[in-house]
C-alpha cells in the first residue's frame, strides 16, 4: 500500500506507531513496553458505523485506513479540510485513496470488501489554532471548496481557549464570520470547542445557529456542559474520550442527548479509543467507539444493531445530504 501517490507528512522519528506499519492486517495492535505490541481483536458489531470527523490528510497512508474501514463496517467518513492549511491535498486526493484501498483489498484476496470502501464526504473551515491566518483570500479559497457538492459542511471551526494560538478576539471575529457562511450556503457546522464552551454558545445564540444543524465534536466534558447544547438542538460526536478509563462523566453525559442526535467519530489521527492509546488512531478505530456507545445506549426496546442502525443513519442525515441550494448556484 505504500504506493508512490501516497504522500508521507510526518517523519518517522516522531511519530506514534501506527497500523499501518504492520501491513494490511485485519487486527489491531496495541502498544506494549520495550517496542513490543499485542494483537487485539476487533469489537463484533451488528452494523455499520459512520466517523463523522476524521483527518485523513494527516495520516501516512489514509488508503491502508480505508481498506481496513472496509473490512470493519465503516462505510462513512467525513473528512476534515482547512482552508489554512493544504485542504487541497484532500480535496485532489480523496478518490485516488478510495481507488487505492479497492486495489490493496483485492491484491490482499478480500475483493468482497471492495465495495465497502467508506463513501467520503469532506469538510472544510478555518480550526480556531488557524483564526490569525484568516483573511479575505482565504475566505475566497473557503467558499470555493464549500461550493464543492463532495462538501457537506464547515469546520472545524469555534474556539480553542486552551492553546490560544490565535488570540482570543480574532478567534471571536473568525468565528463569526463562519457562522455566517453557514448561514449564506445553508450548510451545517462542525464545532471544535476548547475551554470556551460559555463564550462559543452566546456568540452562536447571537449569530443564530445555522438552520442546517450544529454538531459539537469531540465531547469530553459533563452532562451540565452538554446541556444547553442539547436544548439548542445540536447534534454531539463522541470519539475516543467515550472510552477512557477515567471518564464516566462522559459516559454519562451521554445520557442527556437524544438517540437521533448522537454521532460517532475519531478525530483521527488524534485520540485513539481504548485499549488502543499510544497508537495513532485511524478511521476504523471507530467501531471501539461505537461499540462503546452501542452498549451504553442499549435499554429493553432497544437493542445494540437498532442502536447502531439509528447512529448510522443520523450521520448520513447530517453529513450525506443533497447539494444545496447555494451549492447548486455556485458549482465551481
Ligand atoms: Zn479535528
Amino acid at each position: 500500500m505504500h504506493t508512490q501517490e501516497t504522500i508521507n507528512q510526518s517523519s518517522d522519528s516522531d511519530r506514534m506507531p501506527s497500523e499501518s506499519d504492520f501491513g494490511l492486517t485485519m487486527r489491531f495492535h496495541q502498544k506494549r513496553k520495550k517496542g513490543k505490541f499485542r494483537e487485539i481483536d476487533a469489537p463484533q458489531l451488528a452494523g455499520p458505523v459512520a466517523d463523522t470527523h476524521a483527518h485523513l490528510s494527516m495520516l501516512n497512508h489514509p488508503d491502508y485506513h480505508l481498506a481496513r474501514c472496509a473490512y470493519f463496517g465503516v462505510t462513512f467518513v467525513c473528512s476534515i479540510t482547512d482552508p489554512t492549511e493544504n485542504d487541497a491535498l484532500t480535496y485532489d486526493s480523496y478518490a485516488l485513496w478510495q481507488r487505492q484501498a479497492r486495489k490493496a483489498l483485492c491484491a490482499a484476496d478480500l475483493d468482497e470488501y471492495r465495495e465497502a470502501v467508506p463513501k467520503l464526504r469532506l469538510a472544510c473551515g478555518c480550526h480556531p489554532h488557524n483564526a490569525s491566518r484568516y483573511t479575505q483570500e482565504v475566505e475566497d479559497h473557503l467558499l470555493a471548496q464549500l461550493s464543492q457538492p463532495i462538501t457537506c459542511g464547515i469546520g472545524e471551526i469555534g474556539l480553542d481557549y486552551h492553546y490560544d494560538f490565535s488570540p482570543r478576539e480574532v478567534q471571536r471575529e473568525v468565528f463569526k464570520r463562519q457562522i455566517n457562511l453557514a448561514h449564506t450556503t445553508r450548510l451545517p457546522i462542525f464545532l471544535h470547542i476548547r475551554e470556551a464552551h460559555d463564550e462559543a454558545f452566546s456568540i452562536l445564540t447571537e449569530e443564530g445557529f445555522p438552520e442546517a444543524g450544529v454538531l459539537l465534536h469531540c465531547f469530553n466534558l459533563d452532562s451540565e456542559t452538554l446541556q444547553p447544547w442539547v436544548d439548542a438542538g445540536c447534534y454531539i460526536a463522541y470519539g475516543g474520550p467515550l472510552t477512557f478509563k477515567k471518564s464516566d462523566y462522559v459516559r454519562d453525559s451521554l445520557r442527556c442527548v437524544p438517540l437521533d442526535r448522537l454521532l460517532t467519530e475519531t478525530d483521527s489521527p488524534y485520540m485513539t479509543p481504548e485499549p488502543l492509546r499510544g497508537m495513532e488512531c485511524g478511521p476504523e478505530h471507530v467501531i471501539f467507539t461505537a461499540d462503546m456507545m452501542a452498549r451504553l445506549v442499549t435499554d429493553e426496546t432497544l437493542d445494540e444493531a437498532a442502536v447502531l442502525v439509528q447512529l448510522y443513519a443520523n450521520a448520513l442525515s447530517l453529513q450525506d445530504r443533497p447539494p444545496t441550494p447555494w451549492q447548486l448556484r455556485h458549482q465551481g
